[in-house]
């Protein structure tokens, strides 16, 4: 059974085609600028050499009609004819309140995708694209949406309702909706696997952090809490956005700066995290360097980093009432020895003990705590896509 995985942007598109006989990528690609001057594809058939065309690529559907195409070269494709094709799944960011878990696409779902745009302004109009231009070029291929809010549905009123007047949660869905649910669930998954005990009996800090970062309560293998809310701007600092802040920081900033709300909203999203507080980078390797060079300011940008994924865990060991297993997952989790011996250090009174030479990897599965630490630390890389292949496999009938 061959299932191809699409992760729409709003100028990019990743892909990949499994052999879900196997749990196999047979090719993976990324569409690039679309809609922007210099568009180009990139594409690998496992085993092979990246082959990349430069081409006018005006929208999503010619991005989909391209994709295809590679799919289906002699040389470096992977499919011999669109017959061999089982089905889609998609990567969609948010589903509110509708969509739990997976779901099969079809006209109500898509209404229901619709609306929801006014809660991811920025996603979910890709990801639209992206099922539209499928369902024009494969019209016969079943179609799967997985959400990156569906994992925390699971969450209680008393984690997701915020502050505000209630009415705003009745009329707008004004709450906590939390993100990188399919990572989440997946390395929390892993890890019970990995430690060879049942997930219905752990408390797990599962910390996904990369460009964007978030932290998640998972008991008995359920999201119980995440640290981003309504938005992927809040919890944890990230690459370019701020996390957690005093919410009467953007009335002072629009007035002290004279920004419209939209222009704060832009600067919290796009200029603060890492790089508004190193004014280096936002990626985290230059503020690595940067501080092994003494930059302080980029030495700043690692400490509030790290001491914010070290209270998130402590209040979700609170809010869970013990904890199992800490997993550090997702670009800086997977390959920062540094965060996360900075973010693990002075958390031994809570039984987490990070074994130093252990932690020192990057990239690959393990438990990097102590033989004696009551916490098992672990390093599991995430892997969405298989995740979103597995559910479409799931979802669609066999050939
Ligand atoms: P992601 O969003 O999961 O792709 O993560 C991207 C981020 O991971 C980059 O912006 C880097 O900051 C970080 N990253 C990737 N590789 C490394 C590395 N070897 N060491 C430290 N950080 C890394």
């Amino acid at each position: 059974m061959k299932i191809l995985v699409i992760n729409c942007g709003s100028s990019s598109l990743k892909y990949q085609l499994f052999d879900m006989d196997r749990e196999q990528v047979l090719a993976k690609g990324l569409v690039e600028r679309i809609g922007i001057e210099g568009s180009r594809i990139k594409h690998t058939k496992t085993g092979q050499d990246a082959v990349v065309t430069e081409t006018a690529i005006p929208d999503h559907k010619e991005g989909i009609r391209l994709v295809i195409e590679a799919l289906l070269d002699k040389s470096h494709g992977a499919l011999s004819s669109l017959g061999e094709l089982t089905a889609v799944g998609h990567r969609v960011v948010h589903a509110g309140e509708k969509f739990a878990a997976s779901v099969r696409i079809d006209a109500k779902v898509m209404a229901a995708l619709k609306e929801c745009v006014p809660l991811a302004p920025l996603h979910n109009p890709a990801n639209i694209m992206g099922i539209e231009a499928v369902t024009e070029a494969l019209p016969n291929v079943p179609q799967v949406g997985v959400f990156d809010t569906a994992f925390h549905q699971t969450m209680p009123e008393s984690a997701f309702i915020y502050g505000v007047p209630y009415g705003y949660y009745e009329k707008y869905g004004v709450r906590r909706y939390g993100f990188h649910g399919t990572s989440h669930y997946y390395v929390s998954k892993r890890a019970a696997e990995i430690l060879g005990r049942p997930i219905e009996k752990l408390k797990i800090v599962t910390c996904h952090l990369g460009n964007g970062s978030s932290v998640t309560a998972v008991r008995e293998g359920k999201s119980v809490d995440t640290s981003m809310g309504f938005t992927p701007l809040a919890g944890v600092l990230m690459g370019t956005r701020c996390g957690d802040i005093d919410p009467a920081l953007v009335a002072f900033i629009a007035e002290t700066e004279k920004l419209s709300v939209k222009e704060v909203d832009s600067m919290l999203n796009k200029k603060g995290g890492i790089l508004g507080i190193s004014g280096v980078s936002s990626d985290l390797r230059d503020i690595e360097e940067a501080a092994k060079r003494g930059e302080p300011r980029s030495k700043l940008a690692l400490q509030v980093l790290s001491y914010g994924i070290k209270k998130y865990i402590g209040a979700y060991a609170a809010a869970m009432g013990g904890l199992d297993a800490v997993v550090f997952t997702a670009g800086v989790g997977e390959n920062s020895s540094t965060v996360r011996a900075m973010t693990c250090e002075g958390l031994e009174f809570l039984g987490i003990e990070l074994d130093r030479s252990k932690n020192d990897i990057r990239g690959k599965e393990a438990v990097i705590s102590t033989d004696t630490s009551k916490v098992k630390i672990l390093v599991v890389p995430t892997d969405e896509e298989l995740v979103i292949a597995r559910d479409t496999k799931r979802l669609t009938p066999g050939p």
